[in-house]
């Protein structure tokens, strides 16, 4: 019987010992035949959690408005590549292709790129992307060509894995997960890293309270390479993620089945595993690159600042009084300041600081 991810993990745990939170997350995100976004499409109400631009098409047409005018801003580029991290369903870029459908030139200059490891999800966003002509990337090395890239990423940058370290009697150990005496994954302490540590903010070096800090390596050379990309080709960078503006501790660490929260133990694979995006961390990154950071904001101020409201009630006018009610719905969802309009930060990154985005300005 081939062997489940569990018995793998285990196994891997009983050969050469513990392994860090970001080994066990990218196993269970990224095993090649086991792992969540290998093996399944998650979004959406038959699946785990859904996203902005699943609520409501509202979303990716205010990031459509968003990108015609960074691209109309930097003298309408004849070619420029459309890059899109962890494209889901495709559904955010076929709405920004339909919104931009009326702003000439655009869709004539636009390649799209997407970043996908979901065989599932590659599909899917085939499907949603016909016509388009888009081509898929494992790495962002593998971009091809040399225009100005316009990037965005909804929800990626929380699944990429990271590492938790914690003080106790004084001294930073890391979380790790081992195999108890019952056979069950557990976590443990490790010894923590002295580079790793190095490189903390100061602000958490010295803080006297007790609680898990985060850290992603792999998001920050993903920053690191998105930097360098758009120093060398220009463009911009669009992240947008549930976090905080503020690096602070907490174990954010979070799995998630069938909408509701379940155990990080439970059934190796078959949850989606996040953790909350460190803005201020991106920030840090960002300028320390000799990049112009604007926000983050929160995704209700950008969304308004945007129009976002005045297109629900263009929307709206068309519309019979249920799918009203819908377009109304699908608002407040994405821009509660009780939910995802203030849970989730917007930011983004230019190389020109004379290119000024819109959206961050309230
Ligand atoms: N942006 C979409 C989907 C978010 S779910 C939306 O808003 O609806 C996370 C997405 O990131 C999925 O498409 C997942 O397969 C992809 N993903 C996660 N880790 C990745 C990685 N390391 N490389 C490429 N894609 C990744």
């Amino acid at each position: 019987m081939p062997q489940s991810l569990l018995e793998i993990i285990k196994g891997r745990i009983r050969e050469s010992g513990p392994i860090t939170v970001a080994d066990y997350m990218d196993l269970c995100l990224g095993h090649p035949d086991h792992g969540y976004y290998m093996t399944r499409d998650p979004l959406g109400a038959g699946g785990d959690f859904t996203t902005s631009p699943e609520i409501s098409q509202l979303f990716g047409e205010m990031i459509g408005v968003w990108l015609a005018d960074l691209w109309i801003k930097s003298g309408r580029p004849l070619e420029f590549t459309l890059l899109e991290c962890g494209p889901g369903r495709g559904t955010l870029m076929a709405d920004i292709m339909r919104a931009t459908k009326g702003v000439e030139g655009f869709h004539a200059a636009a390649r799209i790129a997407l970043m996908e490891m979901s065989p599932v999800l590659k599909d899917a966003q085939s499907r949603a992307l016909r016509g388009y002509d888009p081509y898929w990337i494992g790495d962002i090395a593998r971009l091809e060509g040399s225009a100005p890239v316009f990037l965005v990423a909804n929800e990626f940058l929380d699944a990429l894995p990271i590492r938790q370290f914690i003080k106790r009697g004084g001294e930073w150990r890391e979380r790790g997960v081992s195999v108890g005496g019952c056979g069950q994954l557990e976590f443990c302490d490790l010894p923590a890293d002295a580079d790793i540590l190095n490189a903390f903010p100061q602000a958490i070096k010295g803080s006297v309270e007790s609680g898990y800090f985060e850290t992603s390596l792999v998001l920050n050379q993903f920053i690191k390479s998105v930097n360098i990309l758009l120093k060398k080709q220009g463009g911009a960078a669009l992240f947008i993620d549930y976090g905080h503006v503020r690096a602070s501790l907490g174990d954010s660490l979070q799995a998630m089945k069938e909408h509701k929260f379940a155990g990080i133990f439970d059934t190796p694979g078959s949850c989606d595993l996040t953790a909350h995006v460190d803005f201020e961390n991106i920030a840090r990154i960002g300028a320390g690159d000799g990049m112009a950071v604007r926000g983050p904001v929160t995704q209700r101020a950008f969304l308004q600042e945007l129009g976002v409201e005045l297109r629900a009630a263009m929307l709206c006018a068309g519309a019979n009084p249920v799918q009203a009610q819908e377009i109304l719905s699908g608002l407040k969802r994405i821009s509660d300041t009780a939910g995802m309009g203030s849970l989730f930060k917007v930011l983004a990154l230019t190389s020109d600081p004379e290119l000024v985005p819109e959206g961050f300005d309230g």
